[in-house]
């Protein structure tokens, strides 16, 4: 029924017959109507929107729960070119905790065209994003009214699963391309509220990404809502509000950047690779990228500190754990704390058989990611399935045999995070520790929580495995306290 309706010929009799609307195209119809009439809306070329809002910090904020760290977003501007399917999106965003990079606003320019994401950074330089990041920004371009039922009215767009949920009637779409969306709309207005689509988290698996829409206004011929907000699973991430918005206005040089169009497609993760430096007997840093990790020898077991980043990154290290010490079981893993970057490889480190040890605070959280599905991209634990088992520190914890003994403590209040772990190893007076101090890095904003904390568990650290940048003094952690 891709036809409302059709012109039938019958011998000499023409008549006019309109094929009766299936509810999936009902609520479509009903939606373009609400937004100012299916020709009105096919008309459309270009959407200019305007305004500020926020950016959430998903996966990097104090608790996975936590949604107090925020970053403002001002002076945004994004420009939708419909038929080309082209979108770019400036913004300044300034965060309002104690952030890695430093307090300062920071500008962003964000595209997508032709299947190829770029960002541009503030020096003008453009860079390709992965072919994921564009997928999904292609599908974010769907995640506006307007485009989303334009999309739903195309014949080629297979509608199905018209039901009702509260106030809402509810149609999903898979479009020509393969793409699938959930529109809803309201079931008294017909004016859409809100658009779904799924995507592949490495850390959370299969999300939701939802876009609502509300506060409606008249512009250009159509209604266009003023207000968006942007969650990813349960978690919400960002916030706009409209203040100056266009229809057909002037949109810009969408196209790719030629540096970005002319660099290789990413189609994943980066190969590992993973070099190992004996820091002391028994003790390895296993460095080579930008997310490092530590293992540690016992008797008759090895203990690897952080399973970071991915599949690619954990596999591989703990691959050259077992080329260390061949023989020897990797049993455990302990976990520094709960953000994406350092905690994206534990699914992988459970499919190997290995128990995960953190602070209690993100067992919870830790556990869920261990059981949620991953069918959009079958990570290492979705294709070989196991147990997890998560042990929570509360405060401290000693692992100790005849030849090591190691002590985590928790860093009690670090404006980095609420649940992280430091990792003692008294024999060398070692500190292994994440992101609380980060040699090489401008800003050290976490460093002087980190001295108060080895300080008052009266530690004697020589010196530290930082996992990220090189091995460092004490010495060169209290330089970089910043001096107030
Ligand atoms: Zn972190």
């Amino acid at each position: 029924m891709k036809r409302e309706c059709s012109v039938v010929f019958v011998t000499a009799i023409t008549i006019a017959a309109c094929a009766p609307r299936s509810p999936e195209q009902r609520i479509v119809a009903d939606a373009a109507s609400a937004l100012g009439g299916r020709d009105r809306i096919l008309a459309v070329k270009t959407i200019t929107l305007e305004g500020e809002g926020t950016n959430g910090n998903l996966g990097q904020d104090m608790t996975m729960e936590a949604s107090g760290e925020l970053f403002t977003v001002t002076g945004y501007r994004r420009v939708i070119d419909i038929a080309n399917i082209r979108s770019r999106i400036e913004q300044t965003r300034t965060p309002n905790f104690a952030y890695f990079q430093g307090p300062q606003p920071q500008k962003q320019i964000l595209g997508v065209a032709d299947g190829v994401a770029y960002n541009v950074a503030t020096n003008g330089a453009a860079t390709r994003a992965s072919n994921a990041v564009a997928k999904d920004r292609t599908a974010e371009i769907d995640h506006h009214p307007l485009t989303i039922v334009r999309a739903a009215l195309d014949p080629d767009t297979k509608l199905a699963n018209a039901h009702t949920a509260g106030n809402e009637r509810v149609v999903d779409l898979e479009t020509k391309a393969g793409m699938k969306f959930t529109l809803a709309i309201d079931a008294a207005s017909g004016l859409p509220t809100r658009v779904v689509s799924m995507t592949d988290n490495t850390n959370l698996g299969d999300v939701a990404i939802e876009t609502a829409f509300a506060d409606y206004q008249d512009t250009g011929g159509v209604k266009l809502p003023s207000r968006f907000t942007t969650k990813t699973d349960k978690y919400t991430t960002a916030t706009l509000k409209v203040t100056k918005q266009a229809i057909d206005g002037d949109a810009g040089d969408l196209a790719v950047p030629d540096a970005a169009k002319n660099a290789q497609a990413i189609t994943g993760p980066a190969p590992a690779v993973v070099t190992t430096t004996e820091a002391a007997k028994g003790v390895w840093l296993l460095a080579g990228q930008s997310h490092h990790s530590v293992l540690v020898e016992f008797a008759d077991h090895l203990i690897l500190i952080e399973a970071p980043q991915n599949d690619t990154r954990t596999l591989a290290v703990i691959a050259k754990a077992g080329e260390l010490r061949p023989g020897k079981p990797l049993t455990q893993v302990v976990n520094t704390h709960h953000h994406f970057d350092h905690s994206g490889g534990i699914r992988a480190a459970i499919s190997q058989g290995l128990t995960v040890i953190t602070h209690k605070d993100n067992v919870a959280y830790l556990k869920e990611a261990a059981a949620r599905a991953h069918t959009i991209v079958a990570d290492a634990l979705a294709q070989h399935p196991r147990p997890a088992t998560v042990l929570g520190v509360d405060g401290q914890m000693e692992i100790a045999d005849s030849t090591m003994t190691v002590d985590l403590y928790h860093i009690e209040g670090n404006p980095h995070g609420a649940a992280m772990l430091m990792v003692y190893i008294p024999r060398e007076r070692i500190l292994v520790e994440a992101d609380a101090f980060s040699p090489g890095s401008a800003v050290q904003p976490y460093a002087a929580n980190l001295v108060e904390n080895i300080t008052r568990r009266k530690l004697r650290v020589d010196r530290i495995l930082p996992l990220h940048g090189t091995p460092a003094t004490y010495a060169d952690l209290v330089k970089a306290v910043p001096q107030s």
